[in-house]
């Protein structure tokens, strides 16, 4: 009975056990000559051979072990005695098992992968943990020309963290503990100047405490606010001037709730390119009794404009009309997203200035978070997010 493992430098010895419940082979080192890492000789002298089991891949559905024979040599030049490693069998596993683990700990959890291989929980998070450290400090060793700076929590509510992503590659940097600038501003100080330097447009999602870290650290960098995050903004004015209308009539009255308007309350919120004949003329029939509504609803397209316009002087129009149509009328649920807008505007307008970059591009990425968010069912360790976020995007690496 043969066993081929297809494991490179790796000679079978001999066949242990080979049945159904398990697969045993014992193994050695093809490799018989080794030089001394002390004076350079050669030698083949095995001053003691000792036994390691080893997992492997399963062979067959079955838990596989290798015996690995682990010889320590002697030297005849120096006498100096050495144990060579073996690259595939350094630890308790194959690196190829690693490989398959760290592979399958994107779509699989942990606690189903130690089932599957009858590993521990913590064995395996430790090996996910040393490749996203590995993966991960590859990474950012790298140029990063365009840096997405995202919030998120591991459990709805609870313990932020700021995800650091690369805008051309989609790729996880790192995930560091809280949302605020001394995060932002530690992992700055981590990568270093001349990474930080590296870095051409930095993309956030609007929350103040990471301003501060980005000027400091990055003043060469062009600060984009993330459009999604604007456009939320923007739809509030709008969403504001409906509950007012819905709740205007005192109850019995008439309905204090406006049946129609609440029903179109997505529609109403639609850019007007992106309209079809019937919700247009749905909306119109809407606005003909609310001039109000109409009135927040031609402020907000304008504002839709300054994405839409296809540079910054078409940009800059939208904002001049908007700003018209609010001082002709200043409806005041408008009142905060134009001051968001005046505090914000630098970044708003880079969007046209640095490449229109928006983290919408990593939907992919962000869904993927989310989804490991869940299948984890809220992380409690941020390090065990990052270790998983980090394999997620073209990972394993090593
Ligand atoms: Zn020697």
């Amino acid at each position: 009975m043969t066993v081929r493992l297809h494991l490179r430098r790796i000679r079978v010895i001999d066949v242990v056990r080979d049945d159904e419940a398990e697969l045993v082979v014992e193994v050695a080192d093809s490799q018989s000559v080794k030089r001394c890492p002390s004076c350079g000789d050669r030698t083949a002298k095995v001053h003691e051979i000792r036994r390691r089991r080893v997992r492997d891949l399963p062979s067959l559905g079955r838990p596989t072990t290798l015996v690995v024979q682990v010889r320590r040599y002697q030297c005849q030049g120096c006498g100096h005695r050495f144990t060579p490693e073996h690259p595939e069998l350094a630890g308790k596993i194959t690196r190829r098992l690693a490989r398959q683990l760290v592979s399958d700990v994107r779509k699989l959890t942990v606690r189903e992968l130690a089932r599957r291989h009858r590993l521990g929980w913590h064995y395996i998070m430790g090996v996910v943990h040393s490749w996203a450290e590995t993966v991960g400090a590859q990474r950012r060793a790298e140029r990063c020309r365009v840096l997405m700076v995202d919030e998120t929590s591991l459990r709805r509510g609870h313990r932020y963290v700021t995800v650091l992503l690369n805008g051309e590659t989609g790729a996880v940097l790192a995930i560091v503990k809280h949302r605020d600038a001394k995060a932002l501003a530690s992992f700055f100080i981590e990568q270093g100047r001349r990474w930080c330097r590296g870095v051409e447009v930095v993309v956030t999602d609007g929350s103040e405490s990471y301003t501060a870290a980005i000027v400091r650290h990055l003043p060469a960098a062009t600060h984009i606010l993330d459009r999604f995050h604007v456009v939320r903004w923007f739809a509030r004015g709008l969403i504001e001037v409906r509950r007012h209308l819905q709740r205007r009539e005192p109850p019995g009255v008439t309905p204090a709730f406006d049946p129609e308007v609440f029903r179109a309350r997505f529609l109403a919120l639609k850019r007007a390119d992106r309209l079809d004949d019937a919700e247009r003329a749905r909306l119109e029939a809407i606005f003909a009794a609310r001039a109000e509504l109409a009135k927040a609803w031609a402020m907000l397209q304008e504002l839709y404009g300054l994405y839409a316009a296809e540079d910054l002087a078409g940009a800059e129009e939208h904002l001049d009309r908007f700003a018209r149509m609010w001082e002709a009328d200043p409806l005041p649920e408008f009142y905060r997203v134009a001051s968001d807008i005046i505090r914000w505007a630098p970044e708003i307008f880079n969007f046209h200035r640095a490449g229109r970059w928006s983290n919408g591009r990593l939907e992919g990425t962000n869904n993927l978070l989310g989804l490991l968010k869940r299948m984890g069912f809220g992380f409690i360790n941020a390090a065990n997010f990052e270790a998983r976020g980090i394999l997620l995007i073209q990972g394993p690496g090593p």
